[in-house]
């Protein structure tokens, strides 16, 4: 029986509602395993109380922990403070960097009974979707050099600079390996190698890495553009996919959207470092923000947040076990017909406790 020691950062907006039944999800599914958590401020409710949007008591508390569970930051109370002090460039993007968290796994999951909330026509997806999105997440692009240069013409030139180390490479290329090695052992990275000199390395690096070390995955190879438009044709060709930072960040969108509500979708970002446990650090959240247009109504959808949890005790805590009852659990709700209002297709919504007391019901 183990001591699971996390981090609660509810934030703003939706993020305290749905973290709530997440925690009570949880006390109901960990029975046996203590649950050893602190509850911290963090974004907007961090800056109210304390006036920092990630005060060190919170980032303390965060690194007494084997993972972060994480709600969401943001609103419109907080829109005018410049963009440096707001929720989640002040909070969310620190603790990726202070925690290294390089690797962002995104389950694409849309159920076959769901398959009304994506933009892609029933037919094309009959038994909705099941695919993984792996993204890099502290390299490339947008941690690279950048300029802004007066030219003596007057003109005025910015830049951008992506890099990739190997090391860096190898280690995405290893939870992307991994994460097929736990589904169909199908492999799909994705690159821009016919122009880019980082996406050559990258090619090179993944192919040398996958054969020497996964033989048995079956690894191709995909140029950003054909997987954008092959990601709308048929997202189900894929079954897990991984890339870089940048492009990572536009394909988990397109994902996101083909996969219908951004209530039904977790994440999870993990760590350099291993956790007392063995296990990789984490911080696990949902993919949406903190719906400011719904938040207070009791009407949020709590699976993304619970998804999240079960994924921090598969990465986290080892309990691959406990986290595939608690899937199977929020998958047997939605399909029997409870459903949030973001997801009810002409079923009667119901609010955000009955949706998870529908979930801890199958339990
Ligand atoms: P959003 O993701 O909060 O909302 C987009 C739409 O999806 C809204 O209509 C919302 O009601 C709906 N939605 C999202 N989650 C839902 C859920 N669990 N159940 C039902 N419906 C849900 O995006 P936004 O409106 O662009 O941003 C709102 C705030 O959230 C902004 O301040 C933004 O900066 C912040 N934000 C935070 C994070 C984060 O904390 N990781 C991520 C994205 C946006």
């Amino acid at each position: 029986m183990a001591n699971l020691k996390f981090t609660v950062l509810a934030g703003d907006g939706i993020g305290p509602e749905v973290m709530e039944e997440a925690l009570r999800v949880l006390e109901k599914a960990c029975g046996g395993h203590t649950l050893d958590y602190a509850k911290c401020d963090v974004g907007g409710a961090a800056i109210d109380s304390c006036g920092k949007a990630l005060p060190q008591s919170t980032l303390d508390k965060c690194s007494e922990a084997d993972a972060i569970l994480f709600g969401s930051v943001g609103g419109p109370k907080w829109e005018h403070l410049p963009p440096n002090e707001q929720p989640e460039r002040a909070a969310l993007l620190p603790l990726r960097k202070i925690y290294k968290l390089f690797a962002n796994i995104r389950p694409g999951l849309l159920y076959g009974e769901l398959s009304a909330a994506s933009p892609l026509k029933s037919e094309r997806i009959p038994n909705g979707i099941d695919i993984v999105c792996i993204r890099e997440l502290t390299g490339g692009i947008y941690f690279g050099d950048k300029s802004v240069e007066n030219l003596p013409d007057g003109n005025v030139r910015a830049s951008d600079t992506m890099t990739y180390r190997t090391d860096e490479i190898i280690r995405i290329a290893d939870v992307a390996a991994r994460t097929a090695m736990s589904r169909s052992k199908k492999l799909c990275s994705i690159d821009k190698a016919n122009v880019l000199q980082t996406s050559v390395l990258w090619r090179k690096t993944v192919s040398e890495y996958i054969s020497k070390n996964y033989p048995e995955i079956a690894l191709t190879h995909l140029y950003v553009d054909n997987a954008a438009m092959q990601l709308a044709r048929d997202p189900n060709q894929f079954d897990v996919f991984f890339t870089e930072n940048m492009f990572g960040d536009i394909l988990s969108d397109e994902m996101a959207v083909i996969c219908g509500s951004l209530g039904m979708l977790c994440s999870a970002s993990l760590g350099v470092s291993k956790n007392s446990l063995g296990f990789k650090f984490g911080l696990y959240e949902p993919a949406g923000g903190s719906a400011p247009d719904i938040a207070g109504k009791g009407v949020a959808n709590p699976c993304a947040q619970i998804l999240s949890a079960a994924l921090m005790l598969r990465y986290s805590f080892g309990l691959d076990d406990v986290a595939k009852r608690i899937e199977s659990a929020v998958r047997g709700a939605v399909c029997s017909g409870i459903r949030t209002a973001d997801i009810a297709f002409g079923k009667a919504p119901v609010s955000t406790r009955e949706m998870a007391d529908a979930v801890i019901e199958r339990l």
